[in-house]
């Protein structure tokens, strides 16, 4: 993992809620954190341990990589909109919006489970997308 990866770590997180039912708990942990061979997630409530098994793991690398390559994109990405086709004309979202104010959500299988992993993806500096 170079540098660039690393310093990302701080700033995704991901969070899921807790498998057992009876528990409200929110797992939340750094995108970085599951490149730690003793990488564990732990419920903050009920305590129970989640392993993340090699795919899953994979997955995660993957996605902390795409977080990167949109770090490293920022400036470019300042400047961007996306264009929605409305009725009546055309809408456009600036990227900025995108990544700051939407919820992204991954749904990953976690043991035998589906589980929606939720995304947080914050800009470098507050400064990045005005
Ligand atoms: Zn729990």
């Amino acid at each position: 993992m170079d540098n660039n990866v690393k310093n990302i770590g701080a700033k995704a997180q991901i969070d899921f809620h807790c498998l057992d039912a009876n528990c409200t708990g929110v797992i939340e942990f750094n995108l970085a954190d599951i490149s730690r061979k003793n990488f564990q997630a732990v419920c903050p409530k009920c305590h129970k341990t989640y392993e993340f098994d090699a795919v899953l793991r994979d997955k995660l690398s993957r996605m902390l990589k795409l977080v990167s390559a949109i770090r490293d994109a920022e400036d470019i990405l300042g400047d961007s909109n996306v264009s929605v086709n409305v009725a009546g004309g055309s809408v456009k979202v600036p990227y900025a919006l995108l990544l700051t104010r939407l919820n992204t959500l991954i749904t990953l299988d976690l043991g035998d489970k589906k589980v929606d992993f939720h995304l947080w993806i914050e800009p470098s500096s507050a400064d990045t997308f005005r």
